[in-house]
């Protein structure tokens, strides 16, 4: 058998569907974000601004937070030593676990390694430990919640997205004595629209199910002390397990879960994603801690990063760009066709100096292929500006719709499926 012939044509096949995925090799230059050296193919290096960071807030390069990194491997070298089964929990650890828990008003909480071995570890281990249940998925959810959801083996029903009388209907159904698991994120990431969650919290309370949120695109960034969404809207406790990210907003590394004391301690015991790996190292976890309390304490960067959000939604529409209509802090532009998607992301980094990652099928459905913007506090107006002049020439040069082209398109159709290979992408 020829495997490599195998390898090449599945690729092959992504390249032919216009959704092979070429990552730009970039460095980024810490006290200049949002600026980065980009190295092109042909070695030339160049500076260019990063228009699509996760890092939303720029705290990975906040002096608290890379100070506590520093220091702590100072201190305590660059490793855990091992899994927290075989060498015990490093100090700064049960220090962070303690931060999330009071962030989110939890009786408490678990570190993994990424949040997106918290959402495969965390949901399957819940659902097996529940006796035959039923999980309901929103459509649109994340690729490592469907992840949880596949590796729990236990039956699963997606709710169409956001939509609360098919999540009450399933919910009817499903009967008030079988164990229910309710999965769904707080911010979509690839719109920018925001769940429902307190209806849902209703339902689930009439309905006798359990609770899990995502909010990784909220925790830092929204809420008194950026715990999310659920804090902003004063529905943590309605909530069971509330789920985050220390990679995105927090700038660093890791995910987590928070809830009851019974149910972490059960994800602890049993669940192999958390048991069988390395913990997440003492550098990484100080500094996750260091930017937890800078954000607890100060809304500057989550006020400036909201002003700033909608500043570019305003200048970008002004200028007949279409802008997809969004709740919050992503700003997506559609270009509606995967090939001028990615030749309108190539044409801004090789003209304009400005990278902006296309966004294409399977993380979004076809045909609202786009543009996925999230300006930050240290993304200003004159930056801004120049972001405008960029696109205006880009969408004149390839002849890309403007605002006024069907601006209903939103990430529902075509995704009932839910199937790893084409889950969104965080
Ligand atoms: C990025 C992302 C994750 C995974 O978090 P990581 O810490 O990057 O592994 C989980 N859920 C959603 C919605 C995401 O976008």
């Amino acid at each position: 058998m020829d495997y490599q012939a195998i390898f090449e044509k599945a690729v092959g096949a992504l390249r032919e569907e216009k959704r092979y995925r070429v990552f730009a090799d970039l460095e980024r230059v810490s006290g200049r974000f949002p600026y980065a050296i980009w190295r092109a193919e042909n070695g030339l290096e160049r500076e260019i601004s990063v228009w699509c960071s996760n890092d939303y807030l720029g705290m990975g390069q906040h002096p608290d937070v890379t100070g506590a990194l520093k220091d702590a491997v100072d201190r305590m070298g660059a490793g855990a030593g091992g899994t927290r089964n075989i060498s015990g929990t490093n100090h700064p650890l049960v220090e962070l676990e303690a931060e999330l828990a009071d962030l989110h008003a939890k009786e408490a909480a678990l570190v993994f390694t990424s949040g997106f071995v918290s959402n495969e570890a965390a949901i399957s281990t819940i659902a097996k430990l529940l006796p035959d249940c039923l999980i309901l998925s929103d459509q649109l959810n994340h690729a490592s919640m469907i992840a949880g959801v596949k590796s729990s083996g236990m039956h699963k029903q997606v709710w169409r997205h956001n939509d609360l009388e098919h999540l009450e209907e399933l919910l009817k159904a499903a009967g008030p004595d079988r164990a229910k698991l309710i999965v769904f994120e707080s911010v979509y990431s690839m719109d920018g629209d925001v769940a429902p969650i307190e209806k849902i919290a209703d339902l689930a309370d009439k309905y006798g199910a359990m609770t899990y949120i995502d909010e990784v695109h909220a925790v830092g960034m929204y809420g008194p002390r950026g715990a999310g969404i659920c804090e902003r809207e004063g529905v943590m406790d309605r909530i069971d397990i509330i789920e985050g990210t220390l990679a995105k907003a927090y700038g660093v590394m890791g995910g987590y879960i928070t809830g009851s004391s019974a149910l972490v301690d059960a994800v602890r015991s049993y669940a192999p994603g958390f048991i069988f790996t390395t913990a997440l190292p003492p550098g990484l976890t100080a500094a996750a801690t260091a930017s937890i309390r800078h954000l607890k304490k100060s809304c500057t960067e989550r006020e400036a990063q909201q002003r700033q959000a909608q500043r570019a939604k305003d200048v970008l529409s002004a200028a007949g760009l279409p802008v997809m209509p969004s709740e919050t802090h992503i700003v997506p532009i559609l270009v509606g066709d995967p090939e001028k998607c990615k030749a309108a992301s190539d044409m801004l980094l090789d003209s304009h100096g400005i990278y902006i990652q296309p966004i294409n099928y399977p993380t979004v459905p076809r045909g609202t292929e786009r543009l996925r913007i999230t300006p930050t506090p240290l993304h200003d107006d004159v930056l801004i500006d120049s972001l405008r002049d960029a696109l205006v020439d880009v969408w004149t040069r390839l002849d890309l719709p403007r605002a006024d082209t069907d601006p209903n398109v939103t990430a529902t159709a075509e995704k009932m499926d839910q199937d790893i290979f084409t889950a969104a992408g965080g």
